[in-house]
C-alpha cells in the first residue's frame, strides 16, 4: 500500500530523514516510536507531503512521487488525496459544527452533493461515538471528542490510508483511552495505518509492526513482542529503558 524508497529530508543543514526505506501492506497497523527529534512527525508529513523531502520516492496505492524530479502541485493535491492525517491538535474549524467539520472534505475536495455528504458524516460520526453531537462547535466538546472529529474528518473522504501523528499527546490522561479505543477499532476494521505515538500500550497491543527511528534513521522495525522485549538493539533499549 505504502513503498517509501531512499527517502532524505534536509530542513537546512539539518539531515532529518537519512536514507529511510519502508513498507506497509494494506490493512496494516504500523506504529513509528524513538525519542524527540528524531524524525518521526518529519517522515509521517512526508507521506502527505506537508514536507517535501529532498531525495527518495513515496508510493501510495497506485500513485508514486519521485522527489528528485520537479513535484506539481495538481500531483500533489491528488497524492495528498489518498491519505486522511489526524493531527495532535485536532486544527477543526472552530466556527463549524462537527457535522460541518466532517462534510468539509467531502464537498469542498470531492464535490460530493451537501445531503449525502451531511448523511455520511452523520454516519461515521456516530461510528466514532458522537452521534449526540452533530450540532456542536469545537469549543463545546471535550479535546478527546474534538479528536474524534478529527479522525472522522480524516475518514469521512473514504481513504484507504490514516496517518496518525501524536494524536492522544494533547490530551488530559483521561480523555486518551477513548480516543485510542476508536483507533483500536478502525485497525480492527482493517484500516491502513502509519502512527507516530508515545502510547506504548497501544503500540504493544495494536500495532502489527513497531518502527523504532532514532536521529532520522530507521534503526529496527518488528513485531511489538520483538521491539519491546527482544530487541537487542542498545539504542532501543536505551529508549525503552528511560521511558518505562
Ligand atoms: P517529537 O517526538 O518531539 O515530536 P519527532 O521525532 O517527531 O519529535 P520531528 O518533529 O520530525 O521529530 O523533527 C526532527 C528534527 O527536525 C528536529 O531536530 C526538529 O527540530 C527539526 N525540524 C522539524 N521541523 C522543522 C522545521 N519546519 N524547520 C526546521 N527544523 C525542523
Amino acid at each position: 500500500m505504502i513503498t517509501v524508497k531512499n527517502l532524505n529530508k534536509y530542513f537546512g543543514d539539518l539531515h532529518v530523514l537519512k536514507n529511510i526505506n519502508m513498507d506497509v501492506n494494506r490493512g496494516e497497523v504500523v506504529v513509528v516510536i524513538g525519542p524527540s527529534g528524531s524524525g518521526k512527525t518529519t517522515l509521517l508529513r512526508s507521506l502527505n507531503i506537508l514536507e517535501t523531502p529532498e531525495e527518495g520516492e513515496i508510493t501510495i496505492g497506485k500513485q508514486s512521487v519521485d522527489f528528485s524530479k520537479p513535484l506539481k502541485k495538481a500531483q500533489a493535491v491528488d497524492f495528498r488525496k489518498q491519505t486522511g492525517m489526524v493531527f495532535q491538535n485536532h486544527n477543526l474549524f472552530p466556527h463549524f459544527t462537527a457535522l460541518e467539520n466532517v462534510m468539509e472534505g467531502p464537498v469542498t475536495v470531492q464535490k460530493v452533493s451537501k445531503a449525502k455528504a451531511q448523511e455520511r458524516a452523520a454516519d461515521i460520526l456516530t461510528k466514532v461515538g458522537l452521534g449526540e453531537k452533530l450540532d456542536t462547535y469545537p469549543h463545546q466538546l471535550s479535546g478527546g471528542q474534538q479528536q474524534r472529529v478529527g479522525i472522522a474528518r480524516a475518514l469521512a473522504t473514504g481513504v484507504e490510508v490514516i496517518l496518525f501523528d501524536e494524536p492522544t499527546s494533547a490530551l488530559d490522561p483521561e480523555l486518551v483511552g477513548d480516543v485510542l479505543d476508536v483507533m483500536k477499532e478502525l485497525a480492527e476494521e482493517g484500516m491502513t495505518m502509519v502512527v507516530v505515538t508515545h502510547e506504548m500500550s497501544f503500540a504493544e497491543e495494536v500495532a502489527d509492526r513497531v518502527i523504532f527511528m532514532d536521529q532520522g534513521k530507521i534503526v529496527e522495525e518488528g513485531k511489538p513482542e520483538q521491539i519491546f522485549h527482544h530487541t537487542n538493539e542498545p539504542r532501543t533499549q536505551q529508549f525503552l529503558n528511560r521511558i518505562r
